[in-house]
C-alpha cells in the first residue's frame, strides 16, 4: 500500500498490526531490520490521541528508519559492534518530524556498518536480502530501508546517502529513492560518515509518497548548522505539470560501455520515453564523471577517519578488556580492531593516509579540486537543461557474496551517484523497467538530477514518468 492510500483506510491500529505480520512474514527471508519495535509500536496506535491528531499528514503510517539515525528508545547501532548496545539519549531531527507528523516507527532497518558499502553486507548483524530475488543484495547501503519498502512492509523509511545510500538499494529493489539537495534535510542525529556529503533521504513505492514524506522532514534546523534556511516550495503543487517545455540533459559518460546491457536498455528505453512526454533531449558531456569514484573514494574516508575517532573505547560504546600490563594505548587499538569491520578498518586508514603530511596535498587537496570541477559541469549544464538523467547504477542487484573480496569492483557501483552528492545536488532513483537477469527479472532505476534546491522540479519529472508506465506498480513476489 503506498502512503497516500496507506493515510486514507483503515485504524492506525489495523495499518500498523499489518506491517508488523507482514514483518514477521518476511523477515526471515530478506532481513532487513535490526530491530522491530512490536510492542511500543502498537502502544502508540492505542494512545490517546491528542486534539488535531486525526489531521496529522502521516497520522498512524508505519514506518522503519534507517539504524544510523538517533531514535530515543531501542538502539542506534550503525550496524557496528563498537555501537551494538549504545542507546541514544535523543532523536533524529528529521525522525522527530516524522513522528510529529503520527508517523509510528515499527524498526529500525539494517545498512552497511556506518553506512559504508553498497549491498548491505558489510553489517555485524549480517546482510540483508533483496526482495526480488534473495540470492541478491538489496544495494546498500540503506538496503533493509529500501528491502523493507520493496517488500510491503512500510510505505516509507528514511536512509542516509553519502555516495548513492538511497539512490543505489532505491534502483536494486524497484522503488523511489531521493536524495535531496545537501542541507534540505537536517543531519543532526544521523550518525556522521562524511558530514560535507552526508544526507538523510526517502525510500517510498511513488513519487508522490516521496514528495508527502519530504514536505514534513525537509527544512531548517537551528541544531544542523549546514541545515539550509532556503525557503521550502510546496513539493506537491506542481507534481501534475506536463514537462513538455523541458530539456532533459543526457551526459555522453552516462552511455558507457561498462554499463550491464539491460541496464543501457532501460536507459535508452527512458529516454524514448521523455521524448514521447514531449520533453527535448540535450546531448552534454559531463568529463569530469568518470572521476568522481577517485575524488569521493578520497574525501569521504577522509572525513570519515575524522569523524569516526570519537569511537574508541572510552567516550562512546564498546570497549576491549585489558590484559594485565596493557595501556591506554593497547585499549584504543584493541577497542577499535575488535569494534569496527573489516571494510570500515579500510577507510579509516585510507583516510588518515590521504589526509596525513606529505599526501595531504597529493591527495586530499586534489581531491578538492576534482570535486570543485564537477560541481561546475553540473552547473554549465543546468545552464542549458532543467535536469539530467543518467543510470542509477552500472548493474542490477549482483549476487551475495558477488564482489565482497573485490572493493573497487564494490565501489564502482556508486559511478552514476557519487558526483551528485560531491556536487551537493538532489537527485532520485525512480523505477524505470526490469533486466532480464538468469531467468529473474531484476528492477532498474534511472537517475534524475536538478539543480540545487530544485526538488519540485525533479519531483514532477519523475511523476511523469510514473504516470506514463507502471514499473512503480510491480511487487516482488515474497
Ligand atoms: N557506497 C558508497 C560508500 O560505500 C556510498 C555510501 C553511502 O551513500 N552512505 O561509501
Amino acid at each position: 500500500m503506498t502512503l497516500r492510500a496507506a493515510t486514507l483506510s483503515g485504524s492506525a491500529t489495523d495499518r500498523v498490526s499489518a506491517a508488523l505480520k507482514r514483518a514477521g512474514e518476511v523477515e526471515p527471508k530478506i532481513h532487513a531490520f535490526t530491530q522491530v519495535f512490536e510492542e511500543r509500536a502498537l502502544a502508540c496506535t492505542s494512545q490517546p490521541q491528542s486534539e488535531g491528531a486525526g489531521s496529522r499528514a502521516l497520522a498512524g503510517i508505519p514506518i522503519a528508519i534507517k539504524d544510523n539515525l538517533c531514535l530515543s528508545w531501542g538502539k542506534t547501532t550503525c550496524a557496528s559492534n563498537i555501537l551494538r548496545n549504545y542507546e541514544s539519549p535523543y532523536t533524529a531531527t528529521a525522525v522527530q518530524k516524522l513522528i510529529d507528523a503520527g508517523a509510528v516507527i515499527i524498526g529500525k532497518t539494517n545498512l552497511d556498518e556506518f553506512a559504508m558499502g553498497s549491498s548491505t553486507e558489510h553489517s555485524c548483524f549480517g546482510p540483508t536480502f533483496n526482495p526480488w530475488d534473495i540470492s541478491r543484495v538489496p544495494g546498500g547501503s540503506s538496503g533493509g530501508s529500501a528491502a523493507a519498502v520493496a517488500a510491503g512492509i512500510v510505505p516509507l523509511a528514511l536512509g542516509s546517502d553519502t555516495g548513492g545510500s538511497v539512490r543505489q538499494p532505491a534502483s536494486h529493489c524497484g522503488i523511489v529513492g531521493v536524495k535531496p539537495t545537501y542541507g534540505r534535510i537536517s543531519r543532526y542525529g544521523l550518525v556522521a560518515y562524511a558530514s560535507s556529503l552526508d544526507q538523510i533521504g526517502t525510500l517510498t513505492r511513488t513519487v508522490e509518497d516521496a514528495a508527502l514524506a519530504l514536505s514534513v522532514i525537509c527544512g531548517h534546523d537551528p541544531l544542523d548548522t549546514t541545515s539550509s534556511q532556503e525557503p521550502m516550495p510546496d513539493l506537491l503543487a506542481s507534481l501534475d505539470t506536463p514537462v513538455d517545455s523541458l530539456r532533459l540533459a543526457v551526459p555522453r559518460q552516462a552511455r558507457s560501455d561498462a554499463n550491464h546491457p539491460e541496464v543501457a536498455r532501460v536507459f535508452e528505453e527512458t529516454i524514448a520515453t521523455y521524448k514521447k512526454l514531449g520533453a527535448t533531449i540535450v546531448d552534454v558531456e559531463l568529463p569530469l564523471l568518470d572521476h568522481g569514484i577517485a575524488a569521493y573514494y578520497i574525501v569521504a574516508p577522509a572525513e570519515a577517519s575524522s569523524n569516526l575517532a570519537r569511537f574508541d573505547g572510552i567516550r562512546y560504546g564498546h570497549r576491549a578488556k585489558l590484559a594485565p600490563g596493557e595501556d591506554l594505548f593497547d585499549l584504543y587499538c584493541k577497542t577499535r580492531s575488535e569494534g569496527f569491520g573489516p571494510e570500515v578498518q579500510r577507510r579509516i586508514m585510507l583516510g588518515t593516509h590521504v589526509l596525513s603530511s606529505g599526501y595531504y596535498d597529493a591527495y586530499y587537496n586534489t581531491a578538492l579540486k576534482v570535486r570543485r570541477k564537477i560541481k561546475q559541469d553540473f552547473d554549465r549544464v543546468f545552464a542549458d537543461c532543467h535536469a539530467v538523467l543518467m543510470p542509477a547504477s552500472p548493474s542490477p542487484a549482483f549476487k551475495v557474496g558477488e564482489k565482497t573480496s573485490d572493493p573497487l569492483a564494490m565501489y564502482l557501483e556508486d559511478v552514476y551517484t557519487v558526483t551528485i552528492n560531491l556536487a551537493g545536488l538532489p537527485a532520485m532513483s525512480i523505477p524505470a523497467g526490469f533486466a532480464s537477469v538468469e531467468g529473474k527479472q531484476l528492477p532498474v532505476g534511472v537517475q534524475i538530477v536538478s539543480p540545487a534546491f530544485d526538488e519540485a522540479r525533479m519531483l514532477r519529472i519523475a511523476q511523469q514518468f510514473e504516470r506514463a508506465t507502471d514499473w512503480h506498480a510491480r511487487k516482488p513476489l515474497i
